[in-house]
């Protein structure tokens, strides 16, 4: 196991992992629940982390994370093909029906 990512916050983990996952990359979040336990650790080791669980997938790990960080650069929104809503732009899912955009 090897440490890879320091998310700003679950949802982040969680995003990241679904990533990872997606590109065949086995991988886990830890720390998820850590800041409602111990108050007074400093955030970067409180904050939900990503592991991988094989060292040797880090650089197609890394090319996963780059992918979704400019994904996160994009602005604008993109409207369901189901519903019509209009969704930001870094969303896989339709915030109101569900649908993969
Ligand atoms: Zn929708």
């Amino acid at each position: 196991m090897e440490r890879f990512y320091i998310a700003f916050n679950r949802f982040d983990a969680y995003l990241v992992l679904h990533r990872l996952q997606q590109a065949g990359i086995p991988a886990h979040v830890f720390n998820e629940h850590m800041q409602s336990i111990v108050g007074d650790v400093p955030p970067d080791v409180a904050q939900p982390q990503v592991w991988l669980e094989r060292p040797a997938d880090r650089s197609r790990a890394e090319t996963v994370l780059a992918a979704l960080h400019a994904e996160r650069q994009k602005t604008g929104s993109v409207r369901c093909t189901s519903c019509g809503e209009d969704n930001p732009a870094n969303f896989e899912i339709c915030w109101k029906c569900g649908r993969g955009l």
